[in-house]
This record gives structure tokens, C-alpha cells and sequence, in this order.
């Protein structure tokens, strides 16, 4: 097998960034360009730290996110490589422990640059072993707002004999501790980060953005992505469903809050390719009936709620609930599974078909009545179509005529 540190060992030339990256930021990014640019290193690896020795007490990111955050900010660019081998580790992680180990990796003769930001720099000389850290490569500092560096540069140089080159970069007045903050007041962070990383964040409801339900920002995050994962009359379809939904959970006293969340992600799997919708089904353990399985677009409320749940970090199970029986029903449907079904039907954007103006009239009324005569057009259409009618739809309809 490859060793992971394939690349290290032919690589004569290597910038390495260390840090938490807690999250990782366009501050980073920026820098790391910089050096590629200016320092023309082969790779520039970035070594999120395990446990580190700097900041004790401080909470800090479980190391398995903080890598996987690093990697998905920076696996677009082939020039970028991430390593584990601080988050490997046991114990507290030192930078002069991980330079010792790329010295040995690395040929003999390779340089090895070190970037730091000039906050880092500064602090320095608390690192374990910093002088032995100093002679090990040569140091990149980044300018950051607020850091005066002259004299200390000078002082490394005279008295530790080190290398300390400025890379000339934008600086970004970015850091870890201010997106944390902003992600836990629920302020916009997408110009901070790279999105992989946003993604990444918000998915696995890092840095406060739990309540995801309850939070405008998560919300906008969800929309910017679904605008990208779906066709325009789609998307434009869930803007008109989600209007709908609010009309109706204010005129039946529903939760209007989750009935715009179930809205916005009812279809969120829908568009994906029958191979797609099968190969998802059975990844994520969602049982096929007969039916579902020769129409597997029949499945796609399943694959939605499942979708909203792994992609966009959706706990609620009323609103996993609505998206799941959006389209099929299903026994006991409760007010929001029925105003989400309904606003799917006349949502204002729909074109006309013919028993929308009737299901319109009745809407704000009678829910059970306008839900009667969309599922009974819609069986009617797939008998016209030789396909089956899936059991559950049946049994909504009886329990719907009985009330
Ligand atoms: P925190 O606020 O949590 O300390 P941070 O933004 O400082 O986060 P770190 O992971 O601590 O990020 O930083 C890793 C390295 O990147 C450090 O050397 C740091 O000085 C440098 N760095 C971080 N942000 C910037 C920035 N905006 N400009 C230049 N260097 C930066
Ligand atoms: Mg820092």
C-alpha cells in the first residue's frame, strides 16, 4: 500500500502551514497561495494540530473535523496536501516534533519552509524546543492586521540563527476565533471561508450552528445550495411551495418555521438520476417496496428527508416527516405532512391542470377536502398510465374521507 507520505519523500521542496484550523479560513488559504506563488514550493502541506500544547483549556474541535474541514477546503488544488500525523498522534502535538519528522521523510538535501502568521511568530519562543524548531527549516511569516514583526525578525536571526523570510500577501483581518463567534451568533461567514469548509461546518453543525431550524443563516445556506443542486423550474417550484406553506400553517395554526423548512427541502432529491436515487436507497438503508422499486422516483421524499438530514444537518422529525411523505402520504398524516402535501399541489407558480382551481377554492377551509381531490387526480393519472397506485396513498385517502 502507498504510504501516505509518498509525495515527501521525492519532494526537495515543501512549505508546510501548522495550525488548528478550527476552522479553516480564507486567511490560511490566502497565505498558502502566497507561498506557492512567491516560494514555488513543490506542496504546501497543511498539519492541523492534535491537541495543542498552546492553548490549554480551550475547547478546540475534535482533530478528525478539523482534518476533514482542512481537506475539503483544500483538495481542489493539487498543489495542497493535508496531513494527519499531528491529529495521529497521541499525546500533545509539537511543531518541532512534526519538523523533525518531515527532516526524515523529506531527502536530505530538501527546503522546508515553515508558514506562520505573525501572531505565532511572536510566541515563538514559548514553543517546546523552539530553538531546535528555528535551525530545522526556514520560516515564512504572513503580515497579519495588528502585528508588529521588525524587531522580533531581527532578534530570531541574530540570536537563534533563523531563517525568517516575509511572504508578501493580501492580509486578511480573518481569524479562527471570529468565525466561531460568528457561526454561534448566526452571522453570515460564506466570504471567510472556503465553502467546502462552510459546507463541511454547517453539515455536521460545528461551532453552534445547531437549532439549524430555528437559524436564518443555515437557512440561506441551504437555499444558495439548493438553487445550485436543482433546475431553475424546480427551484422556482419550492420558492412557490414554500410561500404556500406559509399561507397555510398561519391560516391552520401550524408551525410556520418548520413548514418553511420542510417546503425548502420536500424535492431536494428529487432531480437525482434514477441510478443515483437506487444507489442512495440502498447506501442509506431506505427499504424498497415493489412498487418503489420499479418507480423509484416514488422514493424521492424518502431520499429527501435523508438528504436533509445528512446534507443539510436537519434534526426535526416533523419536518424529516413532511418531506419524507410529501408526495405518497401515508396513514395518520399529521397537519404539517398535510399543509406540505398541499402547498406541493397549488403552490402559486404551479401551471394549470384541472382540478387546481377546486383544490385552490378549498384550500384555506378544508385541507382534507382539497388533499382528497389531488390524490384521486393524481391515481387517476397514473391508472390512465397502467401504474400501480402506491397502498399508502390509498389509506391516507380512507383515513382523509373518514374525518
Ligand atoms: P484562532 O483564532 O483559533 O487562533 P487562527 O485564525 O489564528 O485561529 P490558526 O489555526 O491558529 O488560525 O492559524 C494557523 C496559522 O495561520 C498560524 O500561523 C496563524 O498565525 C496563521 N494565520 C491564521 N489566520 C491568518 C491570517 N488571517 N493571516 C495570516 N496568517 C494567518
Ligand atoms: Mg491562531
Amino acid at each position: 500500500m502507498a504510504s501516505p507520505h509518498d509525495y515527501l519523500e521525492r519532494c526537495d521542496r515543501l512549505a508546510v502551514m501548522g495550525g488548528t484550523f478550527d476552522p479553516i479560513h480564507r486567511g490560511h488559504m490566502t497565505v498558502a497561495e502566497s507561498v506557492m506563488h512567491e516560494f514555488k514550493p513543490r506542496r504546501v502541506l497543511f498539519v492541523p494540530a492534535g491537541n495543542p500544547p498552546h492553548k490549554p483549556g480551550k475547547p478546540i474541535t475534535d482533530g478528525e473535523h478539523r482534518y476533514k474541514m482542512t481537506l475539503a477546503a483544500t483538495c481542489e488544488n493539487p498543489g495542497f496536501e493535508v496531513s494527519r500525523m499531528e491529529i495521529d498522534r497521541t499525546g500533545p502535538s509539537y511543531t518541532v516534533d512534526t519538523l523533525t519528522r518531515l527532516r526524515e521523510i523529506c531527502p536530505p538535501e530538501s527546503k522546508i519552509f515553515f508558514i506562520i502568521g505573525a501572531d505565532a511568530l511572536l510566541d515563538i519562543l514559548f514553543w517546546r524546543d523552539a530553538a531546535k524548531a528555528l535551525t530545522l527549516c526556514e520560516f515564512v511569516v504572513a503580515a497579519r492586521p495588528g502585528y508588529e514583526l521588525k524587531n522580533h525578525i531581527e532578534m530570531l536571526r541574530k540570536e537563534y540563527g533563523a531563517t525568517v523570510h516575509i511572504v508578501e500577501s493580501l492580509q486578511l483581518e480573518i481569524s479562527g476565533t471570529d468565525i466561531r463567534e460568528r457561526f454561534a451568533a448566526d452571522k453570515p461567514v460564506s466570504n471567510l471561508m472556503p465553502r467546502a469548509a462552510e459546507d463541511y461546518a454547517r453539515k455536521h453543525g460545528l461551532y453552534g450552528a445547531f437549532g439549524a431550524e430555528f437559524s436564518p443563516t443555515h437557512f440561506q445556506w441551504v437555499k444558495a445550495r439548493l438553487k445550485e443542486r436543482l433546475s431553475p423550474q424546480r427551484f422556482h417550484h419550492t420558492m412557490g411551495t414554500i410561500e404556500e406553506s406559509q399561507r397555510l400553517a398561519e391560516i391552520y395554526g401550524a408551525d410556520a418555521n418548520k413548514a418553511m423548512w420542510a417546503a425548502l427541502l420536500h424535492d431536494c432529491a428529487k432531480e437525482y438520476g434514477a441510478d443515483k436515487k437506487r444507489i442512495l436507497c440502498k447506501r442509506w438503508g431506505i427499504p424498497l417496496d415493489d412498487i418503489m422499486s420499479r418507480h423509484i422516483d416514488l422514493a424521492h421524499g424518502f431520499l429527501g428527508a435523508e438528504s436533509a438530514r445528512r446534507d443539510f444537518n436537519i434534526e426535526d422529525s416533523e419536518i424529516l416527516q413532511a418531506i419524507r411523505y410529501h408526495s405518497l402520504g401515508h396513514k395518520n398524516m399529521t397537519l404539517l405532512d398535510k399543509i406540505i402535501m398541499l402547498a406541493d399541489y397549488i403552490e402559486p407558480r404551479r401551471e394549470e391542470y384541472p382540478p387546481l382551481a377546486e383544490m385552490r377554492r378549498l384550500a384555506y377551509t378544508d385541507i382534507n377536502k382539497a388533499l382528497i381531490i389531488g390524490t384521486k387526480f393524481t391515481n387517476s393519472e397514473l391508472k390512465d398510465r397502467g401504474d400501480s397506485v402506491h397502498p399508502w396513498s390509498l389509506e391516507m385517502l380512507k383515513e382523509l374521507k373518514s374525518t
